[in-house]
């Protein structure tokens, strides 16, 4: 029998945006409302996705500034979850940047990739648009996922990480 295949995500963002959560919310299907920020954790998981079953690894990242650690790790990666808030615009404005650090570090690659805006469920406080989004998403040519790690009613959560594992595996 074929060896189920192996990717190696990583999720990155601002720190707060819900990278931890997201994931815990992922694995789990719970949402964990605290979460040491400052941890970093890799988990293995198994899903089958389009009839395959496909094994990940998953990197959480603690968003350290720290340039070396962040270039491993997107060394480390073969795709790429960046999570912004859309309840804080500050977090958008560093999707662009890490974007250009990995196709820097990636380079020649086209990397997989999608964007997550979290915290769909504090749409009172909303700082950014889904337009402003899906117009990111389509500059970099990648998928945008709106969703909630806290609210997940039409299970985004998964669809982001399952789409991502299908980007991988197209390369
Ligand atoms: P990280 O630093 O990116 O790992 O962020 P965390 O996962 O630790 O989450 C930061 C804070 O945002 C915590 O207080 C979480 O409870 C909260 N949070 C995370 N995701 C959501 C979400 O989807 N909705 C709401 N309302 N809060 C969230
Ligand atoms: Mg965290």
């Amino acid at each position: 029998m074929a060896k189920s295949p192996e990717v190696k995500l990583a999720v990155f963002g601002r720190a707060g945006v819900g990278k931890s959560a997201l994931v815990v919310r992922f694995l789990t299907r719970r949402f964990i409302w605290e979460y040491d920020p400052t941890l970093e954790s890799t988990y293995r998981h198994q899903a089958n996705i389009d009839d395959e079953v496909v094994t990940m690894e998953i990197l959480d990242t603690a968003g350290q500034e720290d340039i070396q650690l962040k270039e491993g790790h997107m060394r480390w990666g073969d795709g790429f979850v960046i999570v912004y808030d859309i309840t804080d615009r500050g977090s958008f404005e560093e999707v662009g940047p890490l974007r250009s650090l990995l196709e820097e570090v990636k380079r020649p690659k086209n990397v997989p990739l999608v964007l997550v805006g979290n915290k769909s469920d504090l749409d009172h406080v909303r700082q950014v648009g889904t337009e402003e989004g899906e117009r990111l998403a389509a500059e970099m040519a990648c998928a945008f996922y709106e969703c909630s790690a806290c609210a997940d009613e039409g299970g985004a959560v998964a669809e982001a990480f399952h789409e991502l594992c299908r980007e991988v595996r197209r390369r």
